[in-house]
């Protein structure tokens, strides 16, 4: 097996800041999915990774590359990282030379239904889990899953995940237009997050590379307006942006309270979504300390200062 190709990076990631990925599944994709959305080629969905890397060649090319300017160790995978069947054995050895470093996990969270996966999972620092739909239907045709995977199940699992780890959880959803942009599967999305406890954030997203099959994504706008539908209690935060068409609206100072007050937002966001104008007067509120920055993981929001003030109900 090629070992040049196991640890990709460093990349400057805007959401987990300088990240040295490492891949689980080097030669080929593995994955319990097959989502449309998927940026790999289409691919016969697996329980178990046929083609396995032995830990000590990881560890080996990882010390090659780690130095204090890692901020974090991604495990990702071509495909689902959480089914390299050493994955415990690896967080353990990565633990031992990793010093300040984090690690993180990117995963679709369906294996957390096996107790191994779980108990894994809790040894790291960050973990992403992956929720794009909590109806069967969607879920089915948005990650065309291994047969045997249940969402029901793997929602219980998420939930009771969110429950116990201690490191930094951030949840993702990626819409996919005409699937989970409903506002009725948005609804269900947002009753099982408020039952998360401990969620650092959570990334709204849509398709951002050439997906695996012809489906087509939801635009920033969209995104923004999915956003509004969700529990202002929450710690969303819109991640999708590489082809994002810019809204350029114009917002008046109230509105533009309004709308941070609903939603916090990062810079990027505001550089996609206010015209001109509104970015002028939003800097005037800024200087006025009637919007104050707040820092949240890597990310820096711009919210209402009576906003901080405010306690929020869940
Ligand atoms: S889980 Fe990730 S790797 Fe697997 S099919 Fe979906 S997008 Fe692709």
């Amino acid at each position: 097996m090629e070992k040049n190709n196991i640890i990709f990076g460093p990349i400057n990631s805007r959401r987990f800041g300088m990240s040295l990925g490492i891949d689980l599944s080097p030669a080929f994709k593995q994955c319990n999915f097959d989502c449309l959305y998927c940026e790999l080629a289409p691919a016969a969905t697996v329980d178990k990774q046929n083609d396995v890397l032995e830990v000590q060649t990881i560890i080996d090319e990882l010390k090659k590359h780690l130095n204090d300017k890692i901020d974090v160790i991604t495990l990702t995978a071509n495909g689902e990282p959480t089914l390299y069947p050493k994955l415990d054995k690896l967080i353990n050895e990565i633990d031992k030379i990793k010093a300040q470093t984090e690690t993180l996990i990117l995963t679709n969270s369906a294996n957390l239904v096996n107790e191994s996966t779980f108990n894994s999972l809790l040894k790291l620092d960050q973990v992403k889990l992956s929720l794009d739909a909590v109806s069967d239907d969607i879920f089915k045709k948005i990650d065309r899953p291994y047969s045997n995977i249940n969402i029901d199940k793997v929602v219980e699992k998420v939930i009771e995940f969110s429950k116990i780890y201690k490191g930094k959880l951030f949840i993702e959803i990626l819409f996919v237009h005409g699937l989970n942009d409903t506002k009725d599967e948005v609804k269900r999305l947002n009753k099982v997050l408020l039952e998360l406890e401990h969620i650092q954030r959570v990334d709204l997203g849509s398709i951002d590379r050439p997906p695996a099959y012809p489906v087509v994504g939801i635009s920033y706008k969209e995104l923004h307006d999915i956003s509004l539908m969700f529990d202002a209690s929450l710690p969303i935060h819109i991640a999708s942006r590489i082809h994002a068409e810019p809204n350029n609206s114009y917002y008046s100072n109230e509105e533009i309270i309004n709308t941070l007050d609903k939603r916090p937002l990062t810079k990027d966001d505001i550089d996609l979504l206010f015209d001109d104008e509104t970015k002028i007067r939003l800097e005037k509120l800024i200087e006025s300390e009637k919007l104050v920055k707040k820092t949240v993981g890597n990310l820096e929001f711009y919210i209402p200062e009576n906003n901080l003030k405010r306690k929020r109900q869940k």
